[in-house]
């Protein structure tokens, strides 16, 4: 049986660096001929992650957002309207569609309000569905617009997509915080492991790492393993730019709802009924404006290709030096006087 790694089983060796500081390191990253990012993250089509407003702030901080499709097609096609008024022309957007019932009208009405992408979401993007989806996507939309497809967690998956029509495909299955995929169907593969094999491709498509990322180190694993990009749900959950509202407790503490898109409550409300769920529902404090998250990630990103003497995301990729950790080394990596005995 092949062993496989996830995110904490690795570190990247700290290499010579040249690099004084850190407005020398540049961590753009393009996707298509429309679509560059000063910052390498996406946000995630969640009914509790990415509207309008996520849409402005992921734009704004040099990323985007792929807002969600658990709405009607005029309420979805609006929140990209309304993004675009708020904000600069320069403003990069994306929208999530499925691959059944309206998926076709959708997608023809996001692109006809502006979108830079579409997304085509679903949780197992490897399949007949997704190719019949892409092949008469690819000739509704043309090949101008850039489509996004998934989640896959193999090679044979990413060429699969690629071929059919995909521009870049999501990667990971199961790794995402809220989500039960790995419990209730025991299928995945370990999110960074992932990474690795994708990006193995030989084919002209990007590779998104999707789910699982903790932190700004993980990111930072994550394009050192071959990732153009990353897509994250819970590091942007509980910011003031997510829908809902905020709620307190009788100890006053405040809090935002988190759900996953197949856990039972996300699908009671949006389809009135669920099948198999493999998320859940969860609350998370609330943290405020997402600007600053961000911002903090960008700076533990760019200091950690400084780490690797790197200066840009490929020269990442081409100097990183994956090393294993034991056990003792990850609790070593972690902050680790909380809970000493003095
Ligand atoms: P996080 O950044 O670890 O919170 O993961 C977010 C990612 O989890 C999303 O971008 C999706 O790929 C995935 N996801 C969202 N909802 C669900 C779900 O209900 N089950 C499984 N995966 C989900």
């Amino acid at each position: 049986m092949r062993k496989t790694l996830s995110y904490d089983d690795v570190l990247l060796k700290p290499q010579y660096s040249d690099i004084k500081s850190r407005s020398e390191v540049d961590i753009t990253s393009k996707l298509g001929s429309n679509i560059s990012l000063s910052t390498p993250i996406l946000s995630s089509p969640m009914d509790t992650v990415s509207e309008n407003r996520m849409a402005v702030c992921m734009s704004d901080a040099g990323g985007a957002a792929v807002i969600h499709r658990y709405n009607t097609i005029s309420e979805q096609a609006n929140l990209v309207s309304l993004a675009r008024q708020q904000c600069a022309n320069d403003l990069i957007v994306g929208a999530a569609i499925g691959v059944s019932g309206d998926y076709l009208n959708r997608a023809a009405v996001l692109k006809a309000v502006g979108v830079d992408f579409i997304c085509v979401d679903v949780a197992h993007g490897h399949h007949i569905s997704m190719k019949e989806a892409l092949t008469s996507l690819r000739s509704l939309l043309g090949d101008e617009l850039h489509i996004m497809a998934g989640n896959v967690a193999t090679l044979e998956g990413v060429n699969d997509l690629s071929d059919w029509g995909a521009d870049s495909v999501r990667c990971n299955i199961g790794g995402g915080s809220i989500c039960s995929t790995r419990i209730q169907t025991g299928h995945g593969m370990p999110g960074l492991e992932t990474i690795f094999e994708c990006a193995q491709t030989d084919r002209d498509v990007k590779i998104i790492a999707d789910g699982g990322i903790k932190n700004s180190g993980d990111i930072v694993k994550a394009l050192a393993a071959g990732a153009d990009a990353v897509m994250v749900g819970s590091l942007l959950a509980g910011t003031s730019e997510t829908p809902g509202s905020v709620m307190k407790d009788a100890a006053g503490h405040t809090w935002k709802e988190y759900r996953g898109m197949a856990s039972k409550e996300a699908q009671m409300e949006w389809r009135g009924k669920y099948s198999s769920f493999e998320g859940v529902a969860t609350r998370v404090p609330f943290r405020g404006p997402a600007k600053e998250i961000i911002e903090d990630l960008c700076r533990g990103i760019k200091s950690g290709l400084s780490y690797s003497g790197a200066r840009t995301i490929s020269e990442l990729q081409s100097k990183c030096e994956f090393v294993e950790q034991s056990a003792a080394s990850q609790s070593e990596s972690a902050t680790h006087i909380v809970g000493r005995e003095w």
